[in-house]
């Protein structure tokens, strides 16, 4: 289905955009710097009670540091690299934290060397590297979560220990001579299921109570991760509605004095503010009476759009030759992308209307994708270059 830009992008912005997009030759992403504004205050008033930290592998674009930077917030970050990208544009060392509970030894001392005192684990293994390169440091345990059916991409398999485990961390770590700081999770990517924050904060709560009566540690952070919400096709609540319902779960198990609370939005500061650009290569049939076109783009899977993996993030789409309401025909295709790899195919079972005069040369505009493109992109697959992208 085609999509009503103004449902995604007011007037002025949408506008902005369009006349970057004249200017370059396609695929690219626009980011349009003052939606990242918008959406940080947005999170910042949402949750008042609660220190953004953002998820720098959605877009590590240099402006979006900047923009974060000047609002005083702060970074959640996984690889030495994103850390000295930060680092270049001089944060401030207690506003990062390391959250990837896959590291190396080198990479901890690395982090511990640039002034990082606040780690990630999730294992006896990492906690033993983390108590050798970076003493004294405070670490929070990862905890696994449910939620991985009503997130369009789930995260919660992978990183995480049950919470008997993460209890036991906590009490080595201080045996370790680190800091047991607190308990974080990541409830899966565009989690659409709000009551999957509600399981995991009953469970952090467990946590600290056990900790506190049996251990006698004072745990006192959360870190409640990302999976807020960008506008996709399929409609979620609003922000709002998620701050509200997450508020109210922290105050059934919390009481008025919260713990210190640290998010890490990364999809809902970023996706939004984006959109791909791409021109249609090639319109053909594989049969003389097939139903549907195959409509292959300048981009795919390995240039920026992995998040159709499974058809898993369903990006609304918008044609400039044929705006919903003109009436014109328009008919179910395929869309695909232009490597020589057959998993390239954006969208198979999940039809999208294009216009029947769609032809090549015509330009596509998929919005909201703003996350989780430009920093997925290959660098140079079937000797594409990796996507590039545009800041207005
Ligand atoms: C990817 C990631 C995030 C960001 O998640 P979104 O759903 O994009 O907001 C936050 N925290 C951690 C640890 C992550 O890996």
């Amino acid at each position: 289905m085609l999509t009503q830009p103004l449902k995604y992008y007011s007037q002025s912005t949408f506008e902005r955009i369009c006349a970057k997009a004249k200017e370059v030759e396609t695929p690219f992403v626009i980011i349009d710097s003052a939606t990242v504004e918008d959406h940080f205050d947005a999170l910042r008033n949402n949750f008042p009670w609660a220190e953004i930290y953002y998820a720098l592998k959605a877009n590590p674009a240099h402006e979006i540091i900047d923009i974060v930077n000047n609002k005083e917030g702060g970074f959640d970050l996984a690889s030495t690299y994103e850390l000295d990208r930060v680092i270049s544009h001089g944060t401030d060392p207690d506003l990062i934290s390391y959250g990837n509970t896959i590291k190396k030894r080198a990479d901890i001392k690395y982090f511990y060397d640039a002034g990082i005192r606040m780690f990630v684990t999730d294992s006896d293994a990492d906690l033993a590297n983390i108590a050798a390169m970076a003493p004294g440091a405070k670490v929070y345990v990862r905890i696994l979560t449910e939620g991985n059916l009503t997130a369009d991409w789930p995260l919660s398999r992978k990183f995480g220990c049950q919470p008997d485990m993460a209890m036991d961390l906590l009490v080595k770590a201080q045996k370790l001579g680190l800091e047991p700081y607190g308990v974080s999770f990541h409830v899966g990517s565009q989690q659409r299921d709000i009551g999957a924050w509600d399981g995991a904060i009953a469970t952090v709560k467990v946590i600290f109570e056990r900790l506190k009566s049996e251990n006698n540690i004072e745990l006192q952070m959360i870190n409640m991760g990302g999976g807020f919400p960008a506008q996709y096709i399929h409609q979620t609540n609003t922000l709002a509605v998620y701050a509200a319902e997450i508020q109210r779960f922290l105050i059934e198990d919390f009481g008025a004095t919260l713990p210190r609370i640290i998010l890490e939005p990364g999809r809902s500061l970023v996706a939004n503010a984006g959109i791909l650009v791409t021109e249609v290569v090639q319109v053909s049939r594989k049969s003389n009476t097939a139903l549907h076109r195959w409509v292959y783009t300048d981009v795919g899977l390995f240039s920026g759009m992995i998040e159709t993996l499974g058809e898993a993030i369903k990006y609304p789409l918008y044609c400039e030759t044929s705006s919903p309401g003109t009436g014109e025909e328009s008919e179910e295709v395929v869309i695909a992308g232009p490597t020589c790899d057959s998993a390239d195919i954006l969208y198979e079972d999940y039809k999208y209307r294009l216009p029947h005069s769609l032809k090549e040369g015509d330009r596509l505009f998929w919005f909201s994708t703003g996350a989780y493109t430009t920093s997925y992109s290959a660098v140079e697959f079937n000797g594409f270059p990796p996507l590039k992208s545009y800041f207005v």
